[in-house]
């Protein structure tokens, strides 16, 4: 912080003080579309609402492992109760997982550019960011991240589907990969928008649309990898804070070591376990967003604009230079976007009204570049 900052003249780790302040962005016009945070656009299923509503022991503590969401979710992963972790949001179990890995004088891989949280929660654990550029296309260089691992590694984090850019790493390339980590570095999986591959993800060659699947043959495989997926997304339960690790015991047991107790509610629990009873009906919803993405891509791609094919509930419109501009006026015609200047801007799927109004302001921004 600079010498006017209050921040400077108190005994913090200089650090965290450096990391700029989480701050929420400005009110949006009523009108507008929230394309900004890769949320589901779709409103709670009224029998999810009911199952929460009815969880109402406030002036008790939940269950403090969330034994009852964790017991369902193994069934469905092939895996042991133990082997899953819950959290108040799969970050929430990623700063554990960096937490109980990485520490001053070691280093945290991850591709670049990938999900904003990494930087800060490797910066708060005291460990030091390997960045590893992505290639041209977007995509996870897992050659080059590979070549990164190295006696001070403590932590690998691989994004797929990467956010912000929405590509995937295939099934064949995770496994060559996976055989050139040495056994005791653990690696993250972090597949928060697995549900919204189509085709070709690490950790499922078959994985269509999301349909649900086990993790076991992965993770047994690999006793160094864990799974982080999340009811964010597909499921529509951002409010609500629930993600789930699949993983080794000893690893899980090591990042519940670090976690703030009983951090999960349990209203987040029942809702999770709600939607997990109506997964047919939330994985129709997951296939109506995939199908908008493909359909705005192809759109997009007609109107002149490169991007790259996305397997998440967002695109990713790779712009340099231009981002902060065209970001500028998405939000000038009601489209709240997340602009990452100065490489591109990332849209989430959001309501189907949103459509006709971001193509119709991105041709006007086209004809207006041209
Ligand atoms: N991983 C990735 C790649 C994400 O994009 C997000 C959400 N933006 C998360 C993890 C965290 O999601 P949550 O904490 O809501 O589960």
């Amino acid at each position: 912080p600079s010498a006017t900052d209050p921040r400077a003249a108190l005994r913090l780790r200089p650090e965290i003080a450096a990391l700029p302040a989480y701050r929420q962005g400005k009110a949006a016009a009523a009108d507008a579309f929230k394309l900004s945070s890769n949320e589901n656009p779709f409103d709670p299923l009224p029998g999810v609402v009911d199952a929460v509503a009815a969880a109402t022991q406030f002036n008790r503590y939940p269950d403090a492992t969330a034994l009852a969401l964790r017991t369902e979710l193994a069934a469905r992963h092939g895996v042991s109760p133990d082997e899953v972790h819950i959290g108040s949001g799969s970050v929430a179990l990623l700063a554990q997982l960096v937490l109980a890995t990485s520490g001053p004088g070691t280093e945290v891989v991850y591709s670049w550019r990938s999900f904003e949280a990494y930087p800060s929660l490797v910066t708060v654990s005291g460990a030091a960011s390997v960045r590893v550029p992505n290639t041209p296309e977007h995509g996870h260089d897992l050659p080059a991240i590979a070549a990164a691992i190295g006696d001070a590694t403590s932590l690998v984090i691989i994004c797929s589907p990467n956010n912000p850019t929405g590509t995937v790493v295939g099934a064949d390339e995770f496994e060559a990969f996976m055989a050139t980590v040495p056994s005791e570095v653990i690696v993250v999986l972090d597949e928060a928008y697995a549900e919204f591959v189509s085709a070709g993800s690490a950790a499922e060659p078959a994985a269509v649309n999301g349909l649900p699947r086990g993790a076991a043959p992965l993770t047994a495989r690999h006793p160094n990898l864990v799974i982080l997926r999340t009811f964010s997304k597909a499921y529509g339960l951002a409010g609500l804070r629930v993600g789930f690790a699949i993983g080794a015991e000893a690893i899980l047991d090591a990042a519940r070591s670090t976690a703030i107790p009983l951090s999960v509610t349990a209203q987040g629990e029942t809702a999770a376990l709600a939607s997990l009873a109506a997964e047919k009906q939330l994985l129709e919803r997951v296939r109506t967003i995939a199908a908008r993405r493909d359909a705005l891509h192809d759109a997009l791609t007609a109107q002149g604009w490169a991007l790259p094919r996305s397997f998440a509930n967002f695109l990713w419109l790779p712009l340099g230079d231009d981002t902060a501009a065209v970001a500028e006026r998405l939000n000038a015609a009601g489209l709240v976007v997340r602009a990452f200047a100065p490489e591109g801007i990332r849209i989430s799927i959001g309501e189907e009204e949103s459509v006709p109004r971001l193509l119709s302001a991105l041709q006007q921004i086209i004809d207006e570049l041209a």
